[in-house]
């Protein structure tokens, strides 16, 4: 019988890789431990997200990592009983440039590669998709119908009783202040209140994963920056997929503009600011709703007669080669990172969760070890190449 402060394993998050990776371990029949410095489960970006899922990456990692996050959305209400907004409307890129075209199409092969489902589909077969999407210089795009967009708050809800269900327990307004070293190894972790034990603790503290990984001596940058999302009132179901416009407007040169509709009617849509805003400040700023006004209507007309009902600010956890820090941390026994989730931590949460859960209970992940490995915490995160949709 095991002491009220030990355990199999312990979470440091209850976030978007947290919640699963606790459910997965406690799957396996782990008595988990998860600690979070937030009031509730799902309270730090993960309710940031606006809850899009889709597979079509271009690193062979995160598409895999991605196909099982699906798979598991996809199927929770069956499994669960319990509907966390799942609605399987697919993704759509569409290019009004020939620069997007290129940028799309070629990364198709790829996408393909790994059996995705996803084409390129012509102005017209884009119009089909996109109900109201202005023909005003559209050439085409890509489309994945097997994506889809899932509820962030209410996939943590669900991840958090399904786990307790299964004996986790959860610690809220309890921050990790230390971790407990034996040697080279992590024993444990201290907070306020007291000292846990277990031989395995998984470092899913998202924006804050950088000082709890160098009380362990290992420096993993993990630098946030902020993106700004809103919702509007619900209107007729009219959009199945999530919508991703590559073009650089005012607000920036990069890839992110993108907006759905969810299971309850309301437009969900965020974007990536002009320069990018560094630190962890979540005020919102006052050219997010002008900018993302004229961009919403730019791309479909009709949604000038939206009501917006909220606005926030919240964080990527960002790496400096843009992917994700997933695995046994090296040279340091019974820590574990699932960190540095970028733009896509919800998305990725279950895929790692799952593997995560298979690594520490199994000694080896789910998807091929070659593919995992492409995440792993030991590479050089200054050296990668950049991924193309971050
Ligand atoms: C506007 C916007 C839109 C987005 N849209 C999407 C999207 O559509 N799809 C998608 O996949 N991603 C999206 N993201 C990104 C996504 O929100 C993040 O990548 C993801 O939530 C990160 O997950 P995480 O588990 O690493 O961090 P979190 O979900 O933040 O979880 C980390 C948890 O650790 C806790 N914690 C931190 N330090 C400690 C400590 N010392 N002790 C105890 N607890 C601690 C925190 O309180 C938090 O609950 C979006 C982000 C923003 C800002």
């Amino acid at each position: 019988m095991k002491a009220a402060t030990e355990f199999d394993a312990i979470v440091i998050g209850a976030g978007s890789v947290g919640n699963p990776t606790a459910y997965f371990l406690a799957r396996e029949g782990f008595r988990m431990l998860v600690l979070d410095e937030l009031s509730s489960s799902g309270q730090g970006q993960n309710k940031a997200a606006i809850g899009g899922v889709r597979a079509t990456h271009s690193d062979p990692a995160k598409i895999r990592l991605c196909q099982q996050s699906l798979e598991i959305f996809s199927h929770w209400k069956e499994s669960t009983g319990t509907d966390i907004g799942w609605k399987k409307g697919g993704y759509c890129f569409p290019a009004f440039t020939e620069k997007v075209e290129t940028t799309i199409k070629g990364l198709l092969p790829v996408q393909k590669k790994f059996r995705l489902n996803i084409d390129w589909l012509d102005a017209e077969g884009i119009q089909k998709v996109v109900t109201g999407i202005s023909p005003d210089g559209l050439r085409g795009g890509t489309y994945s119908p097997d994506d889809g967009q899932v509820s962030p708050l209410l996939a943590a809800e669900s991840f958090t009783r399904e786990a307790v269900r299964l004996g986790a327990v959860y610690r809220y307004r309890e921050p990790v202040k230390s971790l407990v070293l034996n040697g080279n190894a992590v024993v444990g972790v201290r907070t306020e209140k007291g000292e846990y034990r277990a031989p395995t603790v998984i470092n899913a503290s998202g924006v804050n994963a950088t000082g709890l990984c160098q009380m362990a001596g290992l420096n993993i940058p993990i630098l946030p920056d902020s993106h700004e999302g809103g919702i509007s009132a619900p209107v007729q179901q009219f959009l199945d997929p999530l919508v991703v416009d590559l073009r650089p407007g005012p607000e920036g040169k990069t890839i992110n503009f993108y907006f759905g509709q969810d299971a309850n009617g309301q437009i969900i849509f965020c974007y990536t600011p002009k320069v990018p805003i560094s630190g962890t400040n979540r005020n919102s700023t006052y050219e997010f709703m002008p900018i993302i006004a004229a961009r919403l209507v730019e791309v479909i007309p009709r949604l000038k007669n939206l009501t917006i009902r909220r606005v926030w600010r919240g964080l990527y956890p960002m790496t400096p080669d843009g992917s994700p820090v997933v695995g046994k941390a090296p040279n340091v026994e019974g820590f574990v990172l699932g960190v540095g989730m970028c733009g896509q931590g919800f998305m990725l949460g279950p895929g790692v969760g799952l593997n995560l859960a298979s690594l520490v209970a199994h000694g080896k992940p789910v998807v091929d070890r070659e593919v995992f490995d492409l995440l792993s915490p030991a590479r050089d995160l200054y050296a990668g190449k950049k991924e193309a949709l971050k």
